[in-house]
């Protein structure tokens, strides 16, 4: 998609050097699209400086396609569809309304001016109110002037704009390793294993997977086994040392049951899982681990979610008091400085991925990163590259992330990776009472509505 400000637009702005902003509208072929079709044969005039993109619904409006058009030189952008009840596929324009919700928040928390995207309820017999939409839109882009703030990230090639050290990371520290001899700890090892050889014994589970300590890294790291003699080289897990249940999708690893050992963190983002049916209960043996590194027993669903709450203790959303404490004094900056802190962060990427390999909750079998047939955003390290890729994925998160920071923590350049979901999860909460992985009967975020979800911000 390129996008061109209509011939007209390009050769008034020449010839009268009045800003003529370039907009571009995602609308749904039924409603709104039908409604500037009518617009058109009534010969209602409004500016020519909208350039209009026909999708067959509002649901299929990807903020990828947002984003591009921003970083491809829009100065506004506007999506609009049927009102709520009328959508050709029934639902379609609800759950879009959910998620214009959360990326305008989005957009908030990252500085960006929010009178640059608009959204708007216009049906087919709407003809009057389309041209004025786009009228009003017109002139408001032009009083704004044009958006520059995508366009300086086209100059930024991916070199750090701060030193590190002088931006926060929130990289977790780096645990000792346990003193064997330490005899609670020892007990507690010997319990998580002696229930986990004895479930391989008796093949309630196929094979295990949890914690060992590596001597090189000086942290534990995971261990898969699928022998009971193999169960005494596992140990306790540290508090930050990633989250077993991503392994739950690696593609070589489909073994099942398979007994687990499982953290708070673990249990919310398997409640997740289990939320859009990515695993079943029967997939999964959980052998629960309090924070303080008690082995809590082989229990089922319900019992581990009941034992392992005490540990979101302190916690907001799943995110720690640290993570949080980062995140309030972000939103509290202006917007521009907002942008900037972004833009800060963002620069210092190298766009390696670890923090999508580490996540258990980027499962997808082909990432939109990886495709290039098409290409849904600039695979480069640099300013439009790696903004999108942060905030393509912090969006395809929202609601989902359970703010375990195995993405942070597998960063190697440093950045504050799950600052922007423990943002997002403040929305979630905030407008939907959505609180990620809290139980598996919740219904996933952005594929639920509800007929009187918020729309105050639609036209
Ligand atoms: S994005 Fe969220 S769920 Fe994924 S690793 Fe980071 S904190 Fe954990
Ligand atoms: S792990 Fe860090 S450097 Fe690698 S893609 Fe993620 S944010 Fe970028």
């Amino acid at each position: 998609m390129t996008v061109a400000a209509p011939a007209a637009a390009d050769a008034a702005a020449s010839a009268n050097t009045v800003f003529e902003p370039r907009l571009v509208a995602f609308v749904c072929k039924w409603c709104t699209y039908a409604g500037a079709d009518l617009a058109g044969t009534s010969r209602m005039l409004y500016p020519p400086n909208v350039r209009v993109i026909k999708l067959p619904c509002t649901g299929r409006i990807d903020i990828a396609f947002i984003i591009r058009a921003f970083s491809q030189g829009a100065d506004g952008v506007i999506v609009s569809g049927c009102h709520p009840g009328d959508c050709h596929y029934s639902a379609g324009n609800f759950r879009a309304r959910r998620r214009w919700t959360l990326f305008r928040d989005l957009l908030d928390i990252l500085g960006f001016d929010l009178r640059r995207f608009q959204c708007a309820w216009i049906s087919a017999a709407e003809g009057t109110k389309w041209a004025a939409t786009i009228r009003d839109f017109t002139e408001e882009m032009r009083a704004l002037g044009p958006y520059t703030a995508m366009r300086q990230l086209a100059g930024e090639r991916g070199a750090p704009v701060a030193p590190r050290a002088a931006v926060w990371h929130g990289r977790p520290a780096r645990r000792e390793p346990e003193p064997s001899a330490d005899p609670a700890t020892r007990a507690r090892s010997e319990a998580l294993a002696g229930a986990i050889a004895a479930a391989l014994t008796d093949k309630s589970i196929a094979a295990a997977v949890g914690w060992t300590l590596s001597p090189t890294l000086r942290r534990p790291r995971p261990l898969w086994i699928t022998a009971p003699e193999e169960a005494d080289r596992l140990g306790l897990p540290g508090d930050s040392d990633g989250n077993l249940a991503r392994l739950l999708k690696h593609p070589q690893l489909t073994v099942r049951p398979l007994g687990m050992v499982v953290r708070h963190a673990e249990m919310q983002a398997l409640n997740v899982l289990r939320q859009e049916s990515q695993v079943a209960e029967q997939d999964v043996v959980l052998f629960a681990v309090a924070r303080d590194g008690r082995f809590l027993g082989r229990l089922d669903w319900d019992a581990a979610v009941a034992a392992l709450a005490a540990d979101a203790e302190g916690r907001v959303n799943g995110f720690s008091p640290e993570v949080e404490a980062e995140v309030s004094r972000v939103l509290a900056l202006p917007s521009a400085e907002r942008w900037d802190y972004w833009r800060t962060q963002f620069a210092r990427c190298i766009k390696c991925y670890a923090c999508r390999n580490s996540c258990p909750m980027c499962g997808c079998e082909v990432c939109l990163a990886d495709k290039n047939q098409p290409q849904w955003f600039p695979t480069a390290a640099d300013g439009p590259g790696n903004f999108a890729w942060h905030v393509i994925r912090a969006f395809h998160l929202a609601g989902r992330c359970v703010g375990c920071g195995a993405c942070q923590a597998a960063c190697p350049a440093g950045v504050a990776v799950n600052l922007l979901g423990a943002a997002l999860a403040r929305s979630a909460a905030g407008h939907f009472g959505h609180h990620a992985g809290a139980s598996h009967q919740d219904l996933p975020l952005q594929a639920a509505f509800r007929t009187d979800d918020r729309e105050s911000f639609i036209k």
